[in-house]
Parts: structure tokens; C-alpha cells; sequence
């Protein structure tokens, strides 16, 4: 399968863009005529950049408003189609994409548009071209691939074919089966474009929102499989108008385009497979993550004393020590802190540039090696560190902001890790290891600037078997934060990813304490959380104060009983409900103000306290500017 991408998807001039596409290992590109305009340099050098570059202009785009005119101005728009055939011979490019009049000025008519494509396809013959038309969503008469179709049908000219572009059919729900009856030979083109479900004017939507396939709503893979009955082998063209893309960096968005369309085609070939797959092999299957098999933070000497003792006051027990690096473990339930203060290697460099901070996530999977297999082969980069006698090589992929994402098994070493690198302490009794009840991790969130999220969205989404939940917005004092969770369906695995485009917001304070995108708090479950709460006070730990406001809104809601928002008042419990159940949440204070960690008790409740994170944030806000107001 050729596989290719517009230049318009990308951020940069118009080198720079076909550079980061040949990084990516793209073969073809689409040439969008603005880039060439803005381009300083002349049309054979741009072909002989690309031929540099190993890639072939498969296509040269837009053709804007030609069919349906009157005589006067088709001669006129058939004048114009010559000057693009000039710059299509320069470039060595041989298709060129027409799109559907927009022109309220511009007649209907299935016969007059043939009629017209006719004669513009004779014209692109005579010059050795071809032409393919594409139905815009919008377009004035011809806004239906069903009639794109029918108009080229009807043109019955060889070099005239036609184009379909998933982000026009499937915007408009229009029904997927006539494409199985195009025949692949007269689909000159096909453009892949994703993009979540808004309710909006879909040429706003389409401008603004598209986005690589798996990183939105659209049946990508329906369209695919219709796409699989024509027979089509052409090539596969990414086109994505995008503002997150726009401001991104454009090497990091041309290999989210190439792993985007590698998963993609991946699940095709799960799916039965078709002309559009040959040549391509099946990845290891997509790793389904059993949990969080540890945390690791990045310390210096200083902040490793300080974050101990935070550890100790929330009930974690200091159960062994590295056998032979400056590294612990704090266990409680079934989670696993890593508390690492080396003086050198990765946690160490991570340290230096983010300050005390998470550098590293374990997550268990049931066949480590696969899911690296997979990672790699999806263009996630692999990390490799010199490894200490009798220690692991512990497979791992960088993530997040340059942190770590480890890869646990149980079916290899690995899964003996604790015992083969880790002495236990020896100190530590049954009792202790109950600690303040907690059980495990519920949530790790993830911050980053708001172009980033798509990316990471895409890249948990690739390489394991996890669902994501629909955007919202998070009012905070500072602005708008953008949140979306990929969790497992059985909440083995749930990360909130969180991006801000204010400056002002906690996320992007954050960011810029922290000097990058990371994690910003864990959330750890219990199953008495009044009781934890009781504990972690008792202990010292300082917890996040809420309003008594809230608690008077509470009231108002009239849910709950005043002794239980007594209780709740008294322990800073933030309570929210859905239709499984009932949630219970507090927050620490921050630790240096890095990060901060989350307590909860879920009773079947699915979400994460949204109508809750306006209350967090200002409170977080407030502590903040005030610091000396004592925790309740
Ligand atoms: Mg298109
Ligand atoms: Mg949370």
C-alpha cells in the first residue's frame, strides 16, 4: 500500500514540511498550491527536493470551483486548468484534484458537470495528466460522493476519475455502501481524514478539527472496509486541516500521520483484509494492560528525604531497596512507588531538566516483548540503558515529556523484578503494609500543552487495547483546560490526559514549573476514604482545604444526608454520583508544587469528578497565592 500525506497537514514552510515527511518514511506527498505560492524558490526546485528526498507527488491540489459555469467562464476556468497543468509538469506531478463548485452563481446538472469533466480530461490527455474530483461536503450541487461519482461515471473519459475523501462522506453520515459499486480503477485518489464528532458548521469542522485516523469519531474503519470491495491500490493520502497540527512541531506530526495509517491498516487486515493490504504485515496484537505495576520518581538527595516522608505519611512502607543503585520501592495494596535519587543515568538526566518529578510508569501487560515489538513498529521510540550485573533489561518506550513507559510481564523475569533487583527492608510488617487503606493506582494524569494531546492520544490508542472518552472542558480560574481519558474498559488503566492553551491555567503552570508536559497527580484508591483521610491527617499530610461553600451547595443538591456532608466537610470530600454509582474524592497538597496526589473511593462511578474540578482548581488556585491557610 503506497501510503502519503498533504503538506497542508504539516506546520512550516514548504521544505521543511517535505523534510519531515521523507523522516517519517512517507513515499508520497500531496501538494497543496498554497505552499508552493508562499514557497521561495521555483517549482523544479521543489521537484528536485522531493526527488532528494525519495518522495513522488501523487497528487496537486486544491482545483477550486470549475464544473457548472457558463460558457464564458468555463473558458475562462479551462484557461486556468492549463496554468495548473504548467506547475503540475514542473513539479513532475501527474493529478490533479478538483473539488465541487461552491459558487452560488454556479448551475446543477449531473450531465452539464460530465459534460464539463469531459472536456477538461481531454484536455489533461492531451498533456498526459489526469483529473479527480472530489465532492465537497459543502459543495454548491455536487456535495454527495454518490454524485461525484455519477458526474465522472457519466464523463466516461480514462483520465478523469474520482476522488473520495473520508472526512466529506462520513461527516454527513451518508451511507457507506455505494462506494463497494465504484470500481477501484476509476478512484483516482482517497483521502483519509478523522475528526471528532462536533455539532458545528462542517466547513468550520473540517478546517479546523480534522485529525488522523484513531484520534477521532468518524467511521474510519467502515469507510475502509467499503473502500477494500472496489479493489482500490492506490494511494492512501492523509489530509487533515488542523490548528493543534498547525502549531505542533511538523516532524513530531508526520510520524503521528505514518503511525496513524500503520494502525489503521492494521485493523484492516484484522478485519478480513483486501487489495489496499497487500505487501503489508500484521503487528503484534494491541497489548492489553492488566494495571500499573509501578511509579517511578525522579529525585535529587533533598527531595528524596522530603518525598519518603510524604510516601510514609500516606501509609506506603518502605519494603526494599535497589541491590545496587540509590533506588526504593514504598509499597501499600497493590501499588509500587519508586523513589529513584541515582546520580547518574536516565532518572537522573530526567531530574536535572524536570526537577523532582515522575520519569517513569510500569504498566503490567501479559507479553512485554510484543508490546515493544508493536511500539516500535508503530514509530514509538525505543529506550535502552546500559543495565547493572543481575539487573533486568526491562523493555521500555519513551512517553510523555521524554519520561519512561516500561513494559512488565509476568511470564518472563520480569516479572520477578522485585525480587531480583530489590533487597526487602525486612522492617516491615502486615500491618503496615495496609498502611491508610489504600489499594492501587485509579488514575494517572497526564498534562501537556494542548497541540500535544492528539499525539498522545494517538499513542496510547496504538499500542494498547483502551477506549477513549469524549472531550470536555474544565473551567479553571486561568482559562479552559481540554480533558480526555484512554482507560481500560475494566479501569485497570485509566489516564487523564489534560492540555490547556491559556497560560494562565493550573495545567499550564504546571507545565511551566515542571518545564515540560508529564504527570501531574496520581489517584489512589481506598475503600474507606473518610477513614485514609483520618489516617493521612493523623500522619501529618497536608490536604488540599475545599470551600465550605461547597458544602452548602451540596446541601442544596439535597443527595445526601448532613451527617454524611458533615463527615465529607470535615475531611475535605469532594462527592459526585452518575448512573453506577457513588465517587468520593480529596486531594493532597502539592508536593514543591510539582504535582499532588488524589485519594477516592469509587462505588461503581465510572467518571472522574468533573463537576468537581472547577472546586479543585480554585481551591488549588487559592493555596497557591495564600499558602499559609491551614489545611483542614
Ligand atoms: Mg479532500
Ligand atoms: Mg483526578
Amino acid at each position: 500500500m503506497q501510503t502519503a500525506i498533504a503538506t497542508v497537514c504539516l506546520s512550516g514552510d514548504l521544505a521543511e514540511k517535505l523534510e519531515a515527511i521523507a523522516a517519517a518514511g512517507f513515499k508520497g506527498v500531496e501538494i497543496f498550491e498554497n505552499d508552493l505560492l508562499t514557497f521561495n524558490g521555483t517549482n523544479h526546485e521543489v521537484r528536485q527536493r522531493m526527488a532528494d528526498l525519495g518522495l513522488t507527488p501523487i497528487a496537486f491540489q486544491p482545483f477550486r470551483d470549475y464544473e457548472g459555469w457558463d460558457e464564458a467562464r468555463r473558458t475562462r476556468a479551462l484557461a486556468r486548468a492549463e496554468r495548473k497543468f504548467d506547475a503540475m509538469a514542473e513539479l513532475g506531478c501527474d493529478l490533479l484534484m478538483v473539488c465541487s463548485n461552491v459558487s452560488p452563481e454556479a448551475s446543477g446538472g449531473v450531465e452539464r458537470a460530465a459534460d464539463d469533466f469531459r472536456a477538461l480530461g481531454e484536455r489533461a490527455r492531451q498533456r498526459g495528466f489526469r483529473v479527480a474530483f472530489e465532492a465537497l461536503a459543502w459543495g454548491r450541487h455536487i456535495n454527495d460522493y454518490r454524485d461525484s461519482w455519477e458526474v465522472v461515471r457519466r464523463a466516461d473519459h480514462p483520465n478523469v476519475g474520482v476522488v473520495l475523501d473520508s472526512f466529506h462522506i462520513c461527516a454527513k453520515r451518508t451511507d457507506l455502501r455505494a462506494i463497494r459499486s465504484i470500481p477501484g480503477d476509476r478512484i483516482f485518489l482517497v483521502q483519509i481524514a478523522d475528526a471528532p464528532w462536533l455539532d458545528m458548521d462542517i466547513m468550520q469542522w473540517s478546517r479546523h478539527f480534522r485529525c488522523f485516523p484513531g484520534q477521532g469519531d468518524l467511521p474510519i474503519e467502515d469507510f475502509m472496509s467499503a473502500l477494500g470491495a472496489t479493489g482500490y491500490d492506490g494511494p492512501l493520502s492523509l489530509e487533515i486541516f488542523n490548528d493543534q497540527f498547525r502549531a505542533g512541531s511538523s516532524r513530531g506530526i508526520a510520524v503521528d500521520g505514518r503511525r496513524s495509517l500503520i494502525y489503521m491498516v492494521d485493523k484492516m487486515i484484522e478485519r478480513g483484509g483486501s487489495a489496499l493490504q497487500r505487501g503489508s504485515e500484521r503487528l503484534p496484537p494491541q497489548s492489553t494492560c492488566r494495571g500499573v505495576e509501578f511509579v517511578e520518581f525522579a529525585v535529587d538527595e533533598k527531595a528524596g528525604a522530603a518525598l519518603g516522608k510524604m510516601f510514609s505519611g500516606m501509609g506506603f512502607a518502605k519494603t526494599g531497596t535497589h541491590v545496587s543503585k540509590d533506588v526504593s520501592r514504598w509499597t501499600q495494596g497493590g501499588i509500587n512507588l519508586v523513589i529513584n535519587a541515582e546520580k547518574d543515568g536516565f532518572a537522573h538526566a530526567y531530574q536535572i531538566s524536570h526537577g523532582t518529578s515522575v520519569c517513569a510508569i510500569g504498566l503490567k501487560v501479559d507479553n512485554a516483548a510484543a508490546t515493544l515489538d508493536r511500539a516500535e513498529r508503530l514509530l514509538d521510540k525505543p529506550f535502552r540503558q546500559p543495565v547493572g550485573p543481575g539487573e533486568l533489561e526491562i523493555p521500555a518506550v519513551r512517553g510523555l515529556g521524554g519520561s519512561l513507559l516500561y513494559f512488565i510481564d509476568q511470564s518472563s523475569e520480569l516479572g520477578r523484578v522485585w525480587d531480583i533487583e530489590f533487597k526487602p527492608t525486612g522492617e516491615v510488617s502486615a500491618a503496615a503494609l495496609a498502611g491508610a487503606g489504600l489499594t492501587g493506582i485509579d488514575h494517572i494524569s497526564q498534562s501537556m500543552q494542548y497541540e500535544e494531546m492528539l499525539s498522545w492520544l494517538l499513542f496510547y490508542s496504538s499500542l494498547l487495547v483502551v477506549e477513549k472518552t469524549r472531550e470536555l472542558d474544565i473551567a479553571d480560574p486561568g482559562g479552559l483546560v481540554r480533558s480526555q481519558v484512554i482507560q481500560t474498559a475494566d479501569g485497570a488503566l485509566r489516564i487523564p490526559l489534560n492540555g490547556s492553551q491559556s497560560a494562565r491555567t493550573q495545567s499550564s503552570r504546571f507545565l511551566s514549573e515542571f518545564f515540560g508536559s508529564g504527570v501531574q497527580h496520581i489517584a489512589f484508591n481506598s475503600d474507606d476514604l473518610v477513614a485514609t483521610m483520618q489516617r493521612l491527617v493523623a500522619n501529618g499530610i497536608k490536604m488540599l482545604p475545599i470551600p465550605e461553600n461547597y458544602y452548602d451547595d451540596l446541601e442544596a443538591r439535597g443527595d445526601l444526608t448532613p451527617e454524611r456532608i458533615d463527615l465529607y466537610r470535615a475531611n475535605n470530600i469532594l462527592y459526585d454520583r452518575d448512573e453506577h454509582g457513588e465517587y468520593l474524592q480529596a486531594y493532597s497538597q502539592s508536593f514543591e508544587e510539582l504535582f499532588f496526589f488524589e485519594f477516592v473511593e469509587r462505588r461503581g462511578y465510572k467518571g472522574f469528578g468533573a463537576v468537581n474540578a472547577p472546586i479543585r482548581l480554585a481551591a488549588q488556585a487559592r493555596l497557591a497565592r495564600h499558602p499559609a491557610v491551614p489545611s483542614r
